[in-house]
């Protein structure tokens, strides 16, 4: 998996595709436990619908930084900044992100 042919440009590209990948699997979660809360509300099912959509959140929130990878040491790259801000570089290996 690891290349180490790929140079920098390339790095960036595909740190760049995998953020934009994993801030619309953000927006497309919050979007539907977000509905999924309000129509169960709407509907009077939230008791039981609740467990179900707590699962997914919870299967969300532990999976969604293995997207959100250094595509050089594979490993997910936290800033002080959190998952918020896009980092420069990679806290692990030091690459360049963008
Ligand atoms: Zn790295």
């Amino acid at each position: 998996m690891l290349n180490s042919s790929m140079d920098a440009t390339e790095t960036k590209r595909r740190f760049k595709q995998r953020a934009i990948w994993f801030y619309c699997v953000n927006i497309m979660m919050a979007l539907i436990i977000g509905l999924s809360l309000y129509f169960s509300k709407q509907a009077g099912v939230y008791q039981q619908t609740f467990i179900p959509i707590l699962i997914l959140f919870f299967i969300w929130i532990f999976n969604v930084d293995k997207i959100y990878r250094c595509p050089k040491c594979s490993k997910s790259p936290r800033g002080k900044e959190g998952l918020i801000y896009l980092p420069k570089t990679c806290t692990s290996c030091g690459v360049e992100l963008r």
